[in-house]
């Protein structure tokens, strides 16, 4: 193949030199020979940064004989390079295989000089990026990234640059076609001829379906497998929370305590999976009618649990009456006939810094016996006055008892 030799002018602005370089360079390859011809005088940082950023060589000035003795040096550089053909092949052999390598793999990966410009990149990253390498090579982050994205990147971007070593850390970004993904970025700063770091390497694995596994093996740890609502474990762990919370706000804290009647005749009468219907149909109840703020779990088998924070116990005895009647309201079908089911409650408010949320528990439990003796299908609030007291008041028909 015959040899071409060719020399090109190219006209950049002042403040996009260093991007542009990098630009040129990743378009005319390794061996080409770039000399910057400064139309006013530059200081000697700024000759340094040109040099940094790519350029073989700076004419001082517009002079001819300047412009003369940096042109004889450029063709005495290009041939030197072009002698050593077998360098530069290598070179841009290896350059090939390992673009190609990152281009294959799916995990995004870029790399940014000293100065926070972009200088390479694979196809992962301009799809995440939604723009091609030639548009990303040269800019900064706060080119392709919102501001507040760009500044975080930037800061963590320097510590690196400054302490060397490695970077990881999990975030959340918006590639191009709009989708949010969970990514965890690796970083490493890439060391110079002098050893200190001269760029950095990146690489991004989206962890997105990790994370909503981890988040499905988490909440279903939480729940009860039949209803879906939280079990005993997640109560007693949003229990001691609510007890810390409450000991500073000193808010009133409710408890209720929730029994399906004469469940076992149901199971008898029609089967296990009729009583699983029941149960499920009990939780539906809970879900709509228990409020934003609260929240209730199944303690074990027909019996629930429910936390009302903010909630006087006449507020969460009106919450349980709520309950009561529109469970005892419905009917649920099966085999050609319709179960009818009732359920008893009993409710606690928490005194705050004399006992537990299980203490309060136990009160709410014994004004729910309560309700069993009064006949079932009923409402009972433990009294607030001691510990030894029993319940105290009736919301739906049965007279008031006491222990
Ligand atoms: P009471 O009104 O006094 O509460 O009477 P009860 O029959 O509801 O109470 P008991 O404790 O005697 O019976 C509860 C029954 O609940 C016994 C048990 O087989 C049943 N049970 C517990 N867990 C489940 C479940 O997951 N599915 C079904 N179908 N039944 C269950
Ligand atoms: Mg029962
Ligand atoms: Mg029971």
């Amino acid at each position: 193949m015959p040899r071409r030799d060719a020399a090109a002018a190219v006209f950049v602005a002042r403040d996009d030199v260093r991007g542009s370089l990098a630009r040129l360079r990743l378009l005319i390859g390794a061996c080409a020979v770039i000399v910057v011809v400064a139309d006013e005088p530059l200081s000697a940082d700024d000759v340094d940064a040109l040099f940094e950023s790519g350029a073989d060589d700076v004419a001082a000035s517009l002079q001819p004989d300047d412009l003369a003795l940096a042109l004889r040096r450029a063709v005495r550089l290009a041939l030197e390079r072009t002698t050593r053909p077998a360098d530069g092949a290598d070179l841009a052999a290896q350059r090939g295989f390992v673009q190609a390598s990152i281009d294959n793999l799916p995990s995004p990966i870029f790399f940014t000089g000293s100065d926070g410009r972009y200088v390479g990149c694979n196809k992962a990253f301009e799809r995440l990026i939604g723009r091609p390498s030639a548009q990303i090579v040269g800019a900064t982050v706060y080119d392709i990234q919102p501001m507040n994205l760009a500044r975080i990147y930037e800061q963590a971007d320097q510590i690196l640059l400054r302490t060397g070593g490695t970077q990881v850390y999990e975030t959340r970004v918006r590639f191009a076609d709009g989708s949010l993904r969970d990514v965890c970025i690796h970083k490493s700063a890439v060391a110079g001829p002098d050893g200190a770091p001269s760029g950095i390497a990146g690489a991004l694995l989206d962890v997105t379906e990790y994370k909503r596994l981890e988040f499905r093996l988490k909440d279903a740890a939480d729940r009860d497998p039949l209803t879906q609502a939280f079990n005993r474990r997640k109560f007693m762990e949003l229990a001691a929370a609510l007890e810390r919370s409450v000991q500073e706000t000193r808010q009133p804290l409710s408890v209720l305590v929730m029994d399906l009647d004469h469940f076992k005749s149901i199971n008898d009468a029609y089967g296990h999976a009729a009583g699983d219907i029941v149960l499920c149909g009990f939780v539906d109840v809970l879900r709509s009618e228990i409020g934003k703020d609260n929240m209730f779990a199944r303690a074990g088998g027909e019996e629930f649990y429910a936390l009302c924070p903010g909630s006087t116990v006449e507020a969460a005895a009106a919450i349980a009456e709520r309950l009561r009647a529109k469970f005892e309201a419905l009917g649920f079908a099966w085999e050609g006939t319709t179960i009818k089911a009732t359920a008893s409650f009993g409710a606690a408010e928490l005194r705050v810094g004399n006992e537990t949320i299980l203490q309060a528990v136990s009160r709410a439990d014994r004004a729910l016996y309560q309700s069993k003796r009064a006949g079932r299908n009923k409402v009972h609030v433990a009294s607030a006055a001691s510990a030894g007291d029993g319940p105290h008041l009736s919301t739906h028909g049965a007279s008031t008892d006491t222990l």
